[in-house]
């Protein structure tokens, strides 16, 4: 008996140790998650949505340490509660794994929450109430910026330092556009650039003049650095202040993962320090920015710290480095997104009808095959049809030289694609990283005017790629899309519709409806799909006994409510590792 016993446990724990997060953390876990000791969480009472295998739902869910250790019914489950556990009755919500925003740029999203935020101010008077009240606010800032103005509320389409200068003189401000492409300075901030009536600007962009020659205080492009290089880095301490108040956010959405889109070595130190004070509340993987300048002792570093912070998952459950992202073409709404065919909507005489790439493509292709044979994964962000197929096509020749298999490489954004490129996906491996809000409605007509009819079949094609096996796994682009909730994430998918249920012009049913995913679908490609993008499958993305207990627990229930409602859905719970770092409503 008491060998069979031992044996069992040896058993148990070579189980355990092969889906074990491994992290210190799991020195908590006894040997056996299934085994018969008492949990210290118990969610019951609620629908869980595994997110995969055969059951679809639960009823309760039961975390030991940082792990989870059993799921089933809620008598099944509270077999586990003791006189320590603590037990939350979901009093029938819905539970569902922790979101993974597979895209996001967190960093730069969480020192913007401290700035000023003009998103949804749909007249220059709200603009100017808004900063002349954080001016008030924030008497020591030196610099008063932010962003999220829209060109519309101007008077010619563009801001003017005038309405600055009338609420701030004595202190330098810039804001940028809700696009990145503009920006707003008032005369201080021109003043200490010494941008003056005689000053040239030869880069791409340019310095908005009035009739008389003198600088408006708008900046397009390039031309802002002049202003923005002069904006003082903010302090080690004040970053991680703004990524401390960027995870509560997170908490308070349901996101417990993200894989960071182009942050740098000294971003991975800041999660790391937050790690060791025992403040990180998110698992976070890092793609180092690459590019036609990258240099040999940067791929020297990136080697180092991917091999610090490296793809195994049983060794490490909150930090990894082992990606790298590109940024092959520009954007479909400026044209400069590169196309198989020309924009639509340009003259006949325009210089770059096809778009462009950013990096030509040999030289792309040659460092893509050089960090896929480094072990990297790769990200591409590559939004018209053109850059997507050179990327796929940098691929396979990486994939033929080095016959690295398993190597998960991804396109971001693919706001376009060619149907003929779709099955090249599934054969190569290389999975479809999108943004649904991007395809908000909202920004549709611009949009859709420069791809043309033809190629709106294809546009953000969520279901063509879903359909032909593409793994497809959704992020929010934060901050350069208007939302970072994943809610409002799952209600672009799953409607092509506003909030307001609105939808542009000629698509009552939603925006290239076709295009649409189930509630269930959207799910995996928000957790599951997410968990497989950092090689973490075994470990995180579903609810079952041995995964990470990250698990979110909503309002109402997204598969019963009626899809247009997903909005208003909120989080009333967030566990991350086996704790409550969030609750509100449960
Ligand atoms: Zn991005």
């Amino acid at each position: 008996m008491k060998t069979k016993i031992s044996l069992f446990l040896v058993t148990a724990l070579f189980c355990l140790s092969a889906v074990s997060s491994g992290s210190k953390a799991t020195a908590q876990q006894s040997a056996n998650p299934s085994a018969g000791a008492a949990a210290d969480l118990v969610l019951t009472n609620g629908r869980v949505w595994l997110g995969g295998g055969s059951s679809l739902f639960a009823e309760a869910v039961a975390i030991r340490g940082n792990q989870i250790v059993r799921v089933g019914r809620a008598v099944e489950v509270k077999q586990l509660i003791d006189e320590r556990t603590r037990v939350i009755d979901l009093g029938g919500k819905l539970a569902a794994p922790g979101f993974n925003d597979a895209h996001i740029h967190f960093l730069s999203g969480s020192l913007g929450l401290s700035e000023i935020d003009l998103t949804g101010a749909a007249s220059v008077a709200e603009m100017i109430e808004r900063i002349a009240a954080y001016a008030r606010k924030n008497p020591g800032k030196q610099w008063i910026t932010g962003r999220g103005w829209v060109y519309s509320p101007f008077p010619g389409g563009l801001p003017t330092k005038t309405y600055l200068d009338a609420v701030i003189k004595d202190r330098p401000v810039f804001l940028r556009a809700y696009d990145g492409h503009s920006g707003w300075a008032n005369s201080r901030a021109l003043q200490l650039a010494g941008i003056t009536r005689d000053t040239k600007f030869d880069g791409y962009g340019e310095i908005v003049r009035n009739a008389s020659g003198e600088p408006t205080g708008a900046l397009k492009e390039g031309a802002q650095a002049l202003v923005s290089r002069l904006i003082p880095e903010p302090a080690r301490e004040q970053k991680l202040d703004a990524l401390r108040q960027g995870m509560k956010m997170a908490a308070s959405l349901g996101v417990t993962s993200i894989q960071n889109a182009g942050g740098s070595p000294e971003e991975l130190s800041l999660y790391e320090e937050l790690l060791k004070r025992g403040e990180l509340t998110m698992r976070v993987s890092m793609a180092f920015p690459a590019g036609a300048r990258t240099t040999p002792q940067e791929i020297d570093r990136f080697v180092a710290l991917k091999n610090q912070y490296g793809l195994d998952p049983q060794t490490q459950t909150m930090l990894r480095a082992g990606s790298v992202k590109f940024v092959l073409d520009g954007v479909i709404e400026s044209h400069t997104a590169a196309m198989i065919e020309r924009y639509s909507d340009l003259p006949p005489n325009h210089g770059a009808p096809y778009g462009e790439l950013a990096i030509p493509a040999d030289i792309y292709g040659d460092l893509v095959a050089r960090f896929d044979k480094a072990g990297f994964q790769i990200y591409t962000h590559a939004i018209g049809d053109r850059a997507a197929r050179e990327a796929l096509k940098a691929y396979e020749d990486a994939l033929n030289v080095n016959k690295r298999s398993n190597a998960r490489h991804r396109l971001e954004h693919i706001e376009v694609i060619s149907p003929e490129d779709i099955p090249r996906f599934v054969k190569l491996g290389v999975m479809a990283s999108m943004q649904p809000i991007h395809a908000d409605p909202g920004t549709a007509d611009v949009w859709s005017r420069a791809v043309g009819v033809e190629r709106l079949k294809y546009a953000f094609a969520w279901q063509s790629l879903l359909s032909r096996g593409v793994r497809l796994v959704y992020s929010s682009d934060w901050p350069a899309a208007i939302s970072v909730d994943p809610i409002r994430g799952l209600h672009c998918a799953v409607n092509r519709r506003g909030i307001d249920g609105q939808s542009p012009g000629d698509w009552p049913r939603g925006w290239v409806a076709e295009q649409r995913v189930s509630i269930g679908d959207a799910l995996r490609a928000y957790t599951q799909a997410g968990a497989y993008s950092s090689f973490e499958e075994a470990i995180k993305g579903r609810i079952a006994p041995g995964m990470l207990a990250d698990i979110v627990v909503f309002s109402q229930d997204l598969f019963k409510i009626d899809p247009m409602r997903i909005h208003e859905t909120r989080v009333a719970l967030t566990v991350f590792d086996g704790k409550v770092i969030y609750q509100d409503g449960v």
